[in-house]
């Protein structure tokens, strides 16, 4: 699925994947040291170049079009309206799918229920803050799991200036756990909200503790990397791995068990026996004092040294 929008179609007229045998197939008959040119496509210097072969392809295509919506609520500022901190949370699953034990409904609770709930949450709560400085924005995106589409639409056509948009705070699939001791930060090092996240977490008794599967590369997919791409400083943590009882054993039996059976299933439902809510409210204030201090205290979080989004922004 991509963006019904010309400039958003890769210009490529066949995209696919092909197995590594294949691939191996291929550069031999280009007669190319397949393996020599993989370590050579991991330096810098590296050159893509014509391998001459030839290849014919038949495709046919029925192209469907779709409408769907990004909704997009704010609380205007008192001080500095055109700033604005942007929440984020996919409101899309996967619909009516494939029927796993007699259940076809992708309901997608803890994938992203959890987060819309979370971002009205926060709006209601800051609507009862006597002073917000900066404008809140609150953004439920649409299609985040056919491709960050929702998201990637927005960057494409911002309706706050990204220079002035001062942070996104993205929320998705939050833990449905009790209380825990730890902030799990997605793509940890790459700027300064990273050190407000952790004052904060402190402060609630908590450590911060860096994604420690960054080879699943978390960081580049959820809805924040869209704004990442326009220079917008991005946020994507929650408690993960340190529960304050039972400690990471416990966890990582859930967390094991939510991606083995639950992850993108019909099953990953709301279920009212299992769920606890201490993480969720633990990191709902920790969104919350983010957003209120970004707001009230104008800070300009930047992106690190060596963050590849540092230049982006600099453009702006
Ligand atoms: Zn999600």
């Amino acid at each position: 699925m991509t963006l019904d929008d010309p400039s958003a179609m890769n210009t490529c007229p066949i995209q696919g994947w092909i197995s590594s045998e294949a691939a191996l197939k291929l550069f031999k008959n280009a007669d190319v040291d397949f393996n020599q040119w993989l370590k050579n496509a991991k330096t810098r210097t590296f050159q893509a170049t014509d391998l001459d072969l030839k290849l014919s392809f038949g495709l046919e295509n029925s192209i469907k079009r779709a409408v769907s919506s990004n909704v997009i609520a704010k609380i205007v500022g008192s001080e500095f309206p055109e700033e604005v901190i942007i929440y984020s949370a996919h409101w899309d699953h996967l619909g009516i799918g494939i029927a796993i034990d007699d259940d076809s409904i992708y309901n997608g609770a803890q994938d992203n229920a959890s987060g819309t709930a979370m971002i009205l949450a926060l709006a209601e709560a800051f609507k009862k803050e006597k002073e917000v400085k900066r404008t809140l924005v609150f953004i439920a995106l649409t299609a985040e799991e056919e491709g960050l589409l929702g998201s990637a639409f927005y960057a494409r056509h911002p309706i706050y200036e990204p220079s002035k948009s001062v942070a996104n705070i993205n929320i998705d699939a939050l833990a449905s756990y009790g209380k825990m001791k730890d902030l799990t930060i997605m793509g940890f090092g790459q700027s300064e909200l990273d050190d407000l996240a952790e004052k904060i977490a402190i402060r609630q008794g908590r450590y911060v503790y860096p994604d420690p599967y960054p080879n699943k590369g978390l960081f580049f997919r959820s809805d924040h990397f869209n704004f990442a791409k326009i220079g917008i400083p991005a946020f994507f943590a929650f408690a993960s791995f340190d529960a304050v009882n039972g400690g990471k054993e416990i966890i990582k039996n859930e967390y094991d068990q939510f991606y083995a059976l639950r992850y993108h299933a019909p099953s990953d439902e709301f279920n009212r026996d299992t769920w606890r809510f201490g993480a969720m409210q633990q990191d709902g204030d920790l969104f919350y004092q983010m957003g209120l201090e970004l707001a009230n205290n104008r800070i300009w979080p930047k992106w690190n040294q060596d963050s590849e989004f540092k230049i982006i922004r600099e453009m702006n």
